[in-house]
């Protein structure tokens, strides 16, 4: 951890930062009652309020970087206190005073990585459109019906790639115009944004406006619940609103219009994992069941922790960057919730939601027993009779 220079003036700040929304808390500890670190580690929302009420908060402590913004406190806090907004000042102060998360180089790279190349992953910006490589996939241009926004883990990452080539394949199935910015495009910076990293986060919400509006984009497909919450919640406050719909939405509203064939069948007993940032954040919990219901064969069978209870899978608030050692993480508690539904397919529609599931699966006992899957996989998957091996 590193040194901080000025504590008493830290102290300040914090007290200026957040101190109206944590002096509203009367330590009733709901919040700690439904917080999912709880399940796995000793960890206190609430005392992390009453400690910034005296300006005390253990600014170097790893507990201010745990919170991973699932949003399921603020809804039981009986005097909005606002824990991830306050949370944020907290981390937003750490940042300045160049306090960061053990261990520091995770989220030192990622940093440097969004400002040198547009995303998290070290990858290099001009291979930012390589996931469509032999897909007839146009580059967008202006009069084009959506720009198609995959974000960085659909762009880059080996998994999360088959989630876009999915989705483009869905589009050109159902006769979509649409195109991709490919090296253009920048990381969303939701998360660098939660994680405390303002300026980072303008910077890349300012190029990715200028991207858009110099090409002429009013209507963004996204397939990531967070590029989602950005565009539509907080690019906003740059003074511009731009169309934007997950594909989730955009998916149901084709099969509604019958805009493709769904030929086979889909045999398998599927539960439908919430993202927090498309259900608890933004309200979206039909259409992605409405969308599985429409597959022929598949049975869709509820988990008790669904929709607006939804468990967090862990990646929210920068967390899919830190190392959440084995036995710290939620994403295998939900397996278990899954595998104890008796699912096959444990189904979602966000790409940190497939990382984090993905690991967990692969370290699991009893991992091999449940496939992961996003709902544009299995739609691509019915449409296409075969299953994409990339
Ligand atoms: S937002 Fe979620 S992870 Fe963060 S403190 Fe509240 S319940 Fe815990
Ligand atoms: S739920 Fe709200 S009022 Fe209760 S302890 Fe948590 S922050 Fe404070």
């Amino acid at each position: 951890m590193e040194t901080v220079a000025d504590f008493k003036e830290i102290v300040e700040v914090i007290k200026e930062s957040g101190g109206d929304l944590f002096k509203r808390c009367f330590q009733c500890g709901l919040c700690d009652v439904v917080c999912p670190w709880n399940r796995v580690i000793d960890f206190s929302m609430r005392k992390i309020v009453r400690q910034a009420v005296f300006g005390l908060t253990e600014i170097e402590s790893d507990d201010i970087w745990r919170c991973t913004t699932c949003g399921r406190c603020p809804q039981k806090c009986p005097r909005d206190v606002q824990q991830i907004e306050s949370g944020m000042a907290l981390r937003r102060i750490a940042t300045e005073y160049g306090v960061f998360p053990t261990p520091v180089k995770p989220i030192r790279t990622v940093s440097a990585s969004l400002v040198g190349e547009g995303n998290p992953l070290n990858e290099e910006r001009k291979k930012r459109g390589e996931w469509a490589k032999g897909l007839s996939v146009k580059t967008f241009s202006e009069g084009m019906e959506i720009l198609y926004f995959p974000g960085c883990y659909p762009s880059y990452d080996p998994r999360a790639k088959k989630v876009a080539r999915a989705t483009a394949a869905i589009l050109d199935r159902a006769g979509v115009e649409f195109g991709i910015l490919g090296p253009k495009e920048s990381c969303c910076g939701e998360s660098i944004r939660k994680a405390g990293d303002e300026d980072l986060f303008k910077r890349l919400a300012r190029e990715n406006i200028k991207t858009f509006i110099d090409n002429g984009v009013k209507k963004i497909l996204v397939s990531s619940p967070h590029c989602y919450h950005t565009f539509k919640n907080e690019y906003p406050e740059f003074m511009v609103d731009f169309e934007v719909i997950h594909m989730a939405q955009f998916l149901c509203q084709l099969m509604d219009e019958g805009r493709f064939e769904l030929k086979g069948e889909y045999k398998k007993r599927v539960t439908y994992h919430d993202p927090c940032y498309l259900g608890r954040h933004n309200g979206i919990y039909e259409e992605p069941r409405e969308i599985l219901n429409k597959i022929p064969g598949l049975i869709l069978k509820e988990m008790p922790e669904s929709r607006v209870d939804s468990l967090c899978c862990g990646g929210g608030g920068g967390r899919i960057w830190m190392e959440t050692p084995k036995g710290e993480r939620f994403s295998d508690l939900r397996i278990e919730q899954a595998l104890a539904e008796g699912a096959q397919v444990l189904a979602t529609s966000c790409p940190y939601c497939i990382t984090n599931f993905e690991d967990s699966r692969l370290t699991m006992e009893n991992g091999e027993a449940i496939e992961i899957k996003d709902i544009t996989e299995i739609v691509r998957e019915v449409i296409e009779g075969t299953e994409e091996n990339l």
